[in-house]
């Protein structure tokens, strides 16, 4: 089964696309992270863009992306975080592979500010948690598992938070038109374990 995963900032379609990925059995690609694991020759340009909150060129994106989903362990599907971003992307896609569902996470705007807003990590060790829903640290200074610090990323402020969002409902949303026959939506505004039952439902 090959899927998409896609939904605003805060959404939480990375948590449930891994969740998703140890029930299906399927690998989890997230874009962002082939990015940030990319080999040392691209890495420096990959960095620049992703530094200045600005989108990694299609074509370029499309390359790394084309040589993970044909390795073989993607041979029974995959579930893809981060990926198509806008309709340029979205048509190149199609020219590589076909996909069975899309499963889009809604969430309103005021509550993604509130979720990026909340949302901290362990300086140390990297463990995520968020002040304002869950999972919350016991104290919201100091990591659960190593004491670390928590801190917040430097482009969770409500600034970039609404230009990200922004970038989103323009460039993302309308992405969701093409896939329309095979769109499932999703709340987003519910708990993660509903949530993914929410998902699993709608995939039988
Ligand atoms: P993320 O981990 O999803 O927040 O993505 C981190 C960064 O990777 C983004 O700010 C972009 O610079 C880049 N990026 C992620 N997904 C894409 C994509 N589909 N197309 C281009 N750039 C992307």
């Amino acid at each position: 089964m090959k899927l998409l995963f896609i939904g605003p900032q805060g959404s939480g379609k990375g948590t449930q696309a891994a969740i998703m990925s140890k029930q299906l059995n399927i690998p989890h690609i997230s874009i962002g992270d082939l990015f940030r694991n990319a080999e040392e020759e691209l890495k420096e340009e990959l960095d620049e863009y992703m530094e200045q909150g600005k989108l990694v060129p299609d074509e370029l994106t499309l390359k790394i992306l084309k040589k993970r989903i044909f390795q073989p362990d993607c041979k029974r599907g995959f579930i893809l975080d981060g990926f198509p971003r806008n309709l340029n992307q979205a048509s190149l896609f199609k020219t590589i592979t076909d996909i069975d569902k899309v499963i889009e996470i809604t969430l309103s705007d005021q509550e993604a500010i509130k979720r990026l807003s909340g949302r901290v990590s362990c300086e140390k060790c990297n463990e995520s948690y968020n002040i304002f829903t869950e999972p919350k640290p016991k104290n919201p200074l100091h990591c659960d598992l190593c004491g670390g610090k928590l801190v917040r990323r430097t482009d969770d402020n409500e600034r970039a938070i609404k230009k990200r969002l922004e970038i989103y409902h323009n460039e993302t949303e309308p992405i969701l038109k093409e896939y329309q026959d095979i769109l499932i939506k999703i709340n987003g505004e519910q708990n993660i374990d509903k949530i993914t039952k929410d998902i699993l439902n709608s995939l039988k």
